[in-house]
């Protein structure tokens, strides 16, 4: 089990290095997944999310530790666990975040992350079928197309913002952020295109890649301080695979962190408590973690072109099914969140701080408490978060969860942009448009007053599923990786993926994660 590069998590970045760097014959490659294959039907055709979402389905299924801010509920944090990892159960949306995040990244003294530096990656790993312009590649491994449901609440939604004067944006990614519109999806043909799909699937029969799945890393064997290899569990048995050049750790914003403090590489003085030898003290290991704070409003609608429990809406996805088998069109290409866009909670703000994201069916904690009938419902989250959280060890047992505390609404700028937020979600399903189809609100219907809101935000609110930031890029006392993802004070380890960011951009994870790997194989292979 000698390899030159071993990378440890075959998830959005995971996949992107895993296919990048094996393009090279003369290198070898392991990538180390401990979830399994995804060669599954619910995890190609997109409607499949909504059995993944809820449950331990190619799912790490995580909670949060009771938080404060949230009236002490614990929060939900799904995590994929397969190849493709969380871009394997994803919602799909295609979004890059605004061109201030990066300038902002590179600001805090990461060169080389500024958005002009960042674009190229951005456009060599898409295929856009949507829009070719200068903001746009064509070509690369991910595609990204437009939904191929024909939902009429596309436009019913467009007509929405019209009318309540927001302006409508046909690319998120392009020139402007601001405005609502049409989510562009990564899907090919109506099927999920995962970083596994675009990345992985092509690379797969290289001989120089060695793919390894139910493999769960527990820690990273370090030779004085100089990383040279994994340690992993698979199938009951301890194994080691061996890397000449370098061990990646792509594990995730809950992952990797963990894989490090496991390894002794952390806080010393929490890894001690915790009976955990200090390799290597490092005590931004862990903290940081940012994440968007989400609200839904959430309405009952008498329309079988949502999804939904009911006799009608049974024979509708009867008659869905085979279309999509013909046709790969229909709600079973559907990625749920098919619209939405970004707005400025107060006209003062500089860049949009909210996100929408509306959802064709009745969205109630995370699609694990199904509810009869049919509806609609609207996310707002709030961008660049102020509550800031983190993960650490709850056990030195390499299999336990990790302790995950994202400190929601700590910071009460958080819960005001929200409040705004949720008003305007008000508004938004108030309008003409949505009359026709529009019944009672649900949950929150009794809050009016801004406290009332407030306290109905608290008992409501949860991710939207982007954690970030817990081994972040920079030179300061939290940073764990330098501006190239090198682990500081130690050799031959790097960090590559979402737990890299410095700060939470403006909008969905996947994409720029994508960009971060395309980036991070470029380093490695300069570095060789
Ligand atoms: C439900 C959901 C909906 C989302 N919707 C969207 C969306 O619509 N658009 C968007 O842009 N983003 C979305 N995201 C976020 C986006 O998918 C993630 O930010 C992105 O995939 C993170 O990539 P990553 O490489 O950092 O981690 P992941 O893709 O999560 O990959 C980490 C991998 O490491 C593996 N791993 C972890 N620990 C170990 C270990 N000890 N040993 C071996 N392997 C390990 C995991 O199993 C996983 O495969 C969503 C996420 C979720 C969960």
């Amino acid at each position: 089990m000698d390899f030159d590069y071993v990378i440890v998590g075959g998830g959005s970045a995971g996949c992107v290095l895993a296919g990048r760097l094996s393009e090279n014959a003369s290198v070898k490659v392991c990538l180390l997944e401990a979830g399994g294959s995804d060669d599954s039907a619910i995890i190609r055709a997109p409607i499949g999310a909504v059995v993944m979402l809820p449950r331990a389905v190619n799912n790490w299924v995580y909670e949060t530790v009771p938080q404060p801010g949230l009236n002490g509920r614990r929060g939900y944090q799904p995590r994929g666990k397969v190849l493709g990892g969380s871009s394997s159960i994803n919602a799909m949306v295609y979004i890059r975040g605004h061109r201030w995040d990066y300038d902002h990244w590179a600001s805090l003294g990461n060169a080389g992350w500024a958005y002009q530096d960042v674009l190229p990656y951005f456009k060599k790993s898409e295929n856009n079928e949507v829009v070719a312009d200068d903001f746009h590649g064509q070509g690369g491994p991910l595609n990204v197309a437009a939904l191929r449901t024909d939902n009429p609440f596309q436009q019913i939604y467009v007509e929405a913002a019209r009318e309540l004067q927001v302006p409508i944006n046909a690319d998120f990614n392009g020139q402007e952020q601001d405005g609502l519109g049409i989510y562009q999806v990564t899907q090919k043909d109506g099927e999920r295109w995962s970083a596994a799909r675009a990345y992985l699937h092509p690379a797969s029969s290289r001989p120089n890649l060695t793919v390894i799945t139910g493999a769960h890393t527990t820690r990273v064997l370090l030779e004085g301080k100089r990383a040279v290899g994994v340690e992993y569990r698979q199938g009951g048995a301890t194994k080691i695979a061996r890397a000449g050049r370098e061990v990646i750790l792509s594990s995730g914003a809950f992952g990797s962190p963990q894989i490090l403090m496991l390894s002794g590489i952390g806080d010393g003085a929490e890894l001690k408590a915790l009976g955990i030898p200090v390799n290597h003290d490092l005590p931004g290991v862990g903290k940081n973690l940012q994440d968007h704070i989400d609200v839904i409003l959430a309405q009952r609608s008498n329309s079988t072109d949502l999804f939904g429990l009911s006799f009608a809406g049974i024979g509708r996805m009867i008659r869905e099914f085979k279309r999509y088998k013909t046709e790969s069109r229909g709600m079973f290409s559907s990625n749920f969140a098919e619209t939405g866009g970004f707005l400025k909670s107060d006209p003062n703000e500089p860049i949009p701080d909210l996100q929408l994201h509306f959802v064709v069916a009745m969205v109630s904690d995370h699609a694990r408490k199904p509810r009869l009938g049919h509806g609609f419902s609207t996310h707002v989250c709030v961008l660049r978060p102020k509550s800031v959280g983190s993960v650490a060890l709850a056990s030195p047992d390499p299999l336990a969860p990790p302790k995950i505390d994202p400190k929601f609404l700590d910071h009460p700028d958080d819960l005001e942009r929200l409040l705004r937020g949720f008003k305007f979600l008000r508004r938004l399903h108030a309008t003409p448009a949505f009359a026709p189809y529009r019944l009672e609100e649900l949950f929150t219907a009794e809050a009016q007053t801004d406290d009332q809101l407030r306290d109905a935000i608290r008992g409501r609110a949860d991710t939207v599923y982007h954690p970030v930031g817990t081994c972040k890029m920079g030179n300061d006392r939290l940073a764990v990786v330098d501006a190239k993802l090198a682990v500081h004070g130690l050799s031959g380890l790097r960090v590559v993926d979402a737990s890299i960011m410095p700060t939470l951009i403006g909008g969905n994870t996947n994409a720029p994660t994508i960009m971060i790997g395309e980036k991070a194989a470029d380093l490695i292979r300069a570095a060789a």
